[in-house]
């Protein structure tokens, strides 16, 4: 991919040895890899919190999304410590509160509901960027 055309910046926490933390990178994933492979680029936090150039330049010059996996936020944090821009904060745990249902279990491979959480939260992105003037409904705390 191109990297000046690239639109929005994706970066999902790491997530290690969480569910909700797994439902974050699958999700990123899913966005940045199948739905929105043209406008959409996938900055991994352990880049920026390696202090990597790139990573670094990618998330100061474009409109950043952020999803994380618990409160600790740690994708946001480091997008706001690295000078990044954060238009959309996403929380997988309010998606979650919206869709009960989904119960994402597993961490190394997730279960089918943590598999369609993912997918769920990767379109209501992928929505909002279609329409900015109208964010997704599970970036609540921008
Ligand atoms: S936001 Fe939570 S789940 Fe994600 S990397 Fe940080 S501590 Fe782990």
């Amino acid at each position: 991919m191109n990297p000046n055309k690239t639109r929005v910046v994706v970066v999902p926490c790491s997530g290690i040895g969480k569910p909700f933390g797994t439902v974050s990178r699958e999700a990123a994933y899913e966005l940045c890899e199948e739905l929105r492979p043209e406008s959409t680029r996938l900055v991994a936090l352990a880049k920026l919190v390696l202090g990597d150039a790139g990573a670094r330049e990618l998330v100061t010059r474009h409109p950043t999304v952020t999803i994380d996996g618990c409160k600790q936020m740690c994708a946001s944090k480091m997008v706001t410590q690295s000078g990044g821009r954060i238009a959309h904060e996403i929380s997988v745990l309010d998606v979650f509160r919206r869709h009960k249902e989904l119960k994402p279990e597993g961490i190394a491979e997730l279960n089918e509901a943590g598999q369609k959480l993912a997918r769920v939260l990767a379109e209501e992105v992928a929505a909002s960027l279609d329409n900015p003037e109208q964010p997704g409904k599970g970036d609540s705390h921008v």
